[in-house]
């Protein structure tokens, strides 16, 4: 099974894919989580897409699709959680292209929805460790101890782009990009709307009643 997280920034896509990760046995592929340890290893890909996610813009569609499509030649068999890709129509049709030469194909895609002002408002709480990817924040999910990870003990840090001006450049990034993928998924009548506003245990309750359904496959 494969299964496409859609949503603007800090709607919870990363949560709940790691949910899905945790207890259905996913495999949580995130480009952004890619991308970010690439970057903090100081990898030359690293170098090349670094001034991207520093402005909340979008890396070009053939870095992305080379590097997700690495990715999935060695692990199209397994279920699989996409969390930011796609987030062009070009890389949703590559995506297709690829599955379809594999035989297989996306079964579902969830557009978790939030208002600007609770993704300002989240975003902006938002800490992350870099080391083993947990996600936390200050309002409704802090640390055990202030400033370290529950699970590694290293140092959050706030991510570069969760400063306000960079996450209203990256909701535009969004309406403008992403947006229309949402109709593209709507066509093949594979998109579900779940309202992220009312928090993480009911978006992961309603995904999974939707795909629990699906029988054999899953
Ligand atoms: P969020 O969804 O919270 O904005 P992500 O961690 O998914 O954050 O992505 C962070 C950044 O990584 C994006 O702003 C963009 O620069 C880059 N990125 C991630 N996935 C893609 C993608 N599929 N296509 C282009 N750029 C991407
Ligand atoms: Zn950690």
């Amino acid at each position: 099974m494969k299964i496409i997280l859609f949503g603007p920034p800090g709607s919870g896509k990363g949560t709940q894919a790691e949910l899905l990760k945790e207890k259905e046995g996913f495999y949580h592929f995130s480009t952004g989580d890619f991308f970010r340890q690439e970057i903090a290893k100081q990898t030359s890909l690293g170098e090349k897409v670094r001034y991207y996610l520093e402005k909340g813009l979008l890396i070009p569609d053939e870095v992305v699709i080379e590097i997700v499509e690495n990715f999935l030649e060695r692990n199209y068999d397994k279920k699989i959680v996409f969390d930011g890709y796609p987030r062009t129509i070009s890389q949703a049709v590559s995506l297709d292209q690829f599955l379809l030469q594999k035989n297989k194909k996306i079964n579902f895609c969830f557009l978790i929805e939030l208002s600007e002002e609770e993704i300002i408002k989240r975003l902006t709480a938002r800490r992350i460790c870099e080391n083993c990817g947990a996600i936390y924040n200050l309002n409704f999910k802090r640390p055990k101890i202030e400033n370290f990870c529950d699970f590694c003990n290293n140092k959050l840090i706030q991510r570069e782009d969760d400063k306000e001006e960079i996450i209203r450049e990256r909701i535009a990034v969004y309406y403008k990009n992403t947006l229309p993928l949402i109709e593209y998924y709507e066509k093949r009548n594979s998109l579900y709307r779940i309202n992220g506003d009312l928090g993480r245990d009911y978006v992961h309750f309603e995904i999974m009643k939707i795909i629990k359904n699906y029988g054999d496959l899953y």
